[in-house]
């Protein structure tokens, strides 16, 4: 087999893979076996850059920036539905379409998915373009996002039209929507508030490749037009299902509204244990010539109706408010409720967010109150039954000092949290800090965790992530369920922690803000932490990607006296406080004031080893160019475009041989 014979059937084979993976929740190789032939692939695609395909399935990993989404018109309008919540409602609407149509009617019940919708071109069997819904008429190009989600495929398979639109939902499945807060967490930022906002969010990132990372799923609903041959929704759905689009297999095909109703009682149960949230059930004529017939209102199909679930809520009393002291001191209150079953599972606490909360909602000991679980994974608190208030209750008076070590709290202007400012001494301040450090994303100590670390600093063993490294065997033996093993584990796992690189040690440190990729563009600036140290304000602050914020709460870091000890003592046990060696060995300034745009495909280096070699001989890669770009590095299938702005702005180019050459 030639090479590009082999591109093209290993295209086919990552193709079909994904597929399996994404779409059928069947793999038949395994990840490893996976990512070797995509390696294998991205290799030949760079040695033979005329075999360019923008469907490939090395794609997928993104890297495309968006500074400006295009804004393109619909070929057809995206039209919302209209909203029923009763059994009336229903019988209402079938009232006023069998006055318009003749004949019995078939509906098909689908499941409404809660994420953004999107419309989504094919034009022989491959995606060409993908857009949102905007105000319904014109939608923005989010084509490079789009084809970052792995269950959007990229080329159809079996008897699809030449060119069709489809439309769907992209949504955000509750584990992944967990996993990436938990991500956020242990950076010490803001949780996302629900997943419906966070997937909306994402069709809008500019980077894709940032999008790649997110477990975005695309679910379809609808073919638009009728080009296809079928006739009825449900067939369009089966149709669709086999081209290889992910189409979820819950829709129903049923005879009448009571059907229908069977149908949405049935889901307002089975919908909590969905890996997925729903607002609702959709209902559709299912026949396409009676759709026709129906038409649309200024607003939406007449053909199609939204039953829409009310958010589930009970009440129950509140027993009562505990305080949460998290690493970073912030302090949040918590509902301790008279355990009571919500949508599928028995609710005990539920979140009150911060004081003002408090005093909104004028929650008090003994109240009844109402309890909701709606987008978010955490209950929520709507409001207190008022007729069920006892006489003699007194308004919630909010904590003045830490419930754990009783200092008196703080509030800075304009924030929401209280903060229990005694960093050294409060406990749990103390191992969350030490529990961060450890977390799998930092140091990862492989025989450490959670528990082990509160039980070590309960002991009085150690009181920051530097004492782990004073630790012996002997110390740690006669711990609770420590055996010989495991101690020399912990030992031994702390040891090997050394060799961490400095990137994921300033990640570990639990700065404010500072989150894995802010922790990288860090190091990979300052080189080590005395550089770091001693930037002022205004220099981190000039450093891409870093803001204020970030550049503040880094100054303050560096400022305190116990931040400067923990870091001295890390540098003097060994820790990797510097880049390494061949980190740094690769990095000079030759490039360093240059603005550089790099485009196309190249042959002896992928397009993001380019960027990287970039980067780390100083050079900064912007994704548009411009008057100020210093020059245009062009590979093969450069776009037109990019090669006239840069002869009209008169900006050099170069061409892959040229800028190697040049280093
Ligand atoms: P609304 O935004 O409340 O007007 O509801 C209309 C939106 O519901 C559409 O734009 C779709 O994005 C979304 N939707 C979710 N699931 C479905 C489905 N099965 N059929 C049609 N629309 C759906
Ligand atoms: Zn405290």
């Amino acid at each position: 087999m030639t090479d590009k014979e082999l591109i093209i059937q290993l295209r086919e084979a990552l193709h079909q893979h994904n597929y399996n993976y994404y779409v059928l929740d069947n793999p038949t190789i395994s990840d490893f076996d996976f990512d070797m032939k995509l390696k294998q692939l991205q290799t030949l695609e760079a040695q033979y850059p005329e075999m360019h395909d923008p469907n490939s399935p090395t794609l997928r990993v993104g890297g495309e920036v968006t500074k400006n989404f295009q804004t393109v018109v619909h070929s057809q309008r995206m039209y919302s539905l209209d909203n029923s919540y009763s059994k009336e409602d229903l019988l209402d609407w079938e009232t006023r379409i069998k006055k318009l149509v003749d004949g019995p009617i078939q509906y098909t019940c689908e499941l409404k998915y809660d994420g953004a919708s999107i419309s989504i071109t094919y034009k022989n069997g491959t995606l060409f373009q993908a857009l949102t819904r905007g105000d319904g008429t014109q939608g923005d190009d989010v084509t490079a996002n789009i084809k970052t989600i792995k269950s959007v495929p990229l080329k159809l398979q079996g008897d699809y039209p030449n060119e069709f639109e489809i439309r769907g939902e992209i949504i955000l499945p509750f584990k992944g929507f967990e996993a990436m807060n938990e991500e956020r967490i242990a950076a010490g930022e803001e949780p996302y508030k629900n997943p419906r906002n966070t997937a909306s969010g994402s069709l809008k990132l500019q980077d894709s490749s940032e999008v790649a990372k997110r477990p975005l799923q695309c679910l379809l609903y609808s073919i638009v037009g009728d080009h296809t041959g079928i006739t009825s929704q449900f067939d369009n759905l089966e149709k669709a299902r086999s081209w290889g689009f992910k189409v979820p297999t819950e829709a129903k095909c049923v005879q009448s509204i009571d059907e229908v109703l069977e149908f949405v009682d049935h889901w307002d149960v089975a919908r909590h244990h969905l890996p997925y949230e729903i607002d609702g059930i959709v209902i559709k004529v299912n026949d396409l010539q009676q759709q026709a017939e129906l038409g649309y209102t200024a607003k939406a199909p007449r053909w199609a109706m939204a039953y829409k679930f009310k958010a589930e809520q009970v009440s129950t009393l509140l027993n009562h408010i505990s305080y949460h002291v998290g690493r970073t001191g912030a302090i949040t209150p918590v509902a301790n409720l008279e355990p009571v079953e919500l949508a599928g599972t028995i609710v005990k606490r539920a979140s009150l967010h911060n004081a003002d909360q408090i005093a909104k909602l004028d929650v008090r000991l003994g109240d009844t109150v109402f309890v909701e679980k709606g987008g978010e994974i955490i209950p929520k608190i709507m409001g207190v039954d008022l007729s069920k208030r006892p006489m003699d209750s007194l308004p919630t008076t909010y904590i003045s000092e830490c419930p754990e070590c009783q200092t008196p709290l703080t509030r800075t202007e304009g924030e929401a949290q209280h903060y229990c400012t005694n960093a050294e001494g409060c406990p749990p301040q103390i191992i969350g800090r030490i529990q961060h450090y450890i977390s799998r994303k930092a140091l990862d100590i492989e025989g450490l965790g959670g528990e082990t670390v509160a039980l070590l600093v309960n002991a009085g063993l150690i009181k920051d992530a530097a004492d782990l490294y004073t630790l012996k065997i002997e110390d740690v033996l006669p711990l609770e369920r420590m055996a010989q093993k495991s101690a020399e584990n912990l030992i031994q796992g702390i040891e090997l922690s050394k060799q961490i690189p400095f990137e994921r040690v300033l990640f570990g440190l639990g700065i404010r803000y500072v989150g894995e990729t802010v922790a990288k563009t860090l190091a990979k600036h300052y080189k080590n932490v005395g550089a770091l140290s001693v930037a002022s304000i205004e220099e981190l602050e000039a450093v891409d990607e870093i803001g204020i914020k970030i550049a503040e709460s880094v100054y303050a870091f560096f400022r305190n006296e116990n931040s400067i000890r923990l870091v001295s003592r890390l540098v003097s046990y060994g820790l990797q406080l510097q880049l390494s060696e061949e980190a740094m060995a690769n990095q000079t300034t030759l490039l360093s004031g240059e603005r550089i745009v790099v485009s196309g495909v190249f042959e002896s280096i992928s397009r993001n080893e380019l960027k990287a070699l970039i980067e780390a001989n100083g050079g900064k890669v912007v994704s548009s160019i411009s008057a100020k770009t210093t020059y245009l590095v062009a590979g093969a299938n450069m776009g037109p475009s990019k090669r006239q702005k840069a002869e009209q702005l008169n900006v050099p180019i170069l061409t892959e041989q040229e800028f190697l050459e040049k280093l």
